[in-house]
């Protein structure tokens, strides 16, 4: 087997549990707010209706068509429009503050994180790299206890371009003093993570669940990929068969 000499890590819906510190942070928030603004749903349908408006407003990001500001909001107008709440734009800007304030800090890893970093900690350099936003993923890491297993952390926020793009691949590698084939990237993201890896050079594992999740919850129709990643994994665990 390849040695690798670092781990490049993505960090939502890769180690930090993304959708699980999201629907606690949701719910919290449709509580509060039921009566007032969210009388038209259910808890359920909130929750259900949220990931694809977060998914396509991450993408509009990640291909440079939105800021940052615009993602923030946006999500979340969609979301309530979809589920015929009554809102204006300030109570957005409340909600989007709130949940910002509240999701980063809650510390709920993906089953076998913290097992896997603390196995390879002293086999490789282990590196953050993140479409995230600056502010809110060292909240995260913090609150699930992680952080020093990482020797650096690489945001796209600071290499100018996000993943996929090959730049903070590169930025990545230099941080973390190894080529691209001494590394290896991981990552629930298709083609942030998986094909941005790939085109730096750079072997990947990807990690299915989230894919599996979303499609479930659109129209139970698995995505066909034309790629076959280096590996591929649906659970953490079987990553102690690869690193
Ligand atoms: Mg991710």
């Amino acid at each position: 087997m390849k040695k690798y000499k670092a781990i490049l890590w993505d960090l939502d819906g890769t180690l930090w549990d993304l959708n699980g510190n999201t629907t606690i942070a949701l719910t919290q928030l449709f509580e509060r707010f039921q009566s007032s603004h969210f009388q038209n749903t259910s808890l359920e349908n909130f929750l259900n209706c949220y990931p694809k408006h977060n998914e396509r407003v991450w993408a509009l990001y990640r291909e440079g068509k939105i800021a940052k500001e615009e993602l923030r909001n946006k999500r979340f107008i969609d979301l309530f429009d979809e589920v015929n709440a009554t809102y204006d734009l300030d109570f957005v800007e409340l909600f989007a503050t709130e949940f910002l304030a509240i999701c980063p800090r809650l510390p709920h890893l993906i089953e076998g994180a913290r097992e896997i970093l603390e196995l390879s900690k002293d086999k490789y350099t282990h590196v953050i790299l993140t479409n995230g936003f600056i502010e809110v993923q060292g909240f995260k890491m913090a609150a699930a206890g992680i952080e020093h297993y990482f020797s650096t952390v690489v945001y796209s926020e600071e290499a100018g371009v996000r993943k996929p793009h090959q730049a903070i691949f590169d930025l990545a590698l230099q941080r973390a003093n190894c080529t691209a084939e001494e590394a290896l990237m991981i990552g629930d993201d298709w083609d942030a993570d998986i094909l941005g890896a790939r085109n730096a050079g750079i072997d990947q594992v990807f990690f299915t669940a989230t894919e599996k999740r979303l499609a479930e919850l659109h129209d139970g129709k698995s995505v066909r990929h034309n790629y076959v990643p280096t590996f591929t994994i649906d659970t953490l665990d079987e990553l102690k068969n690869i690193i």
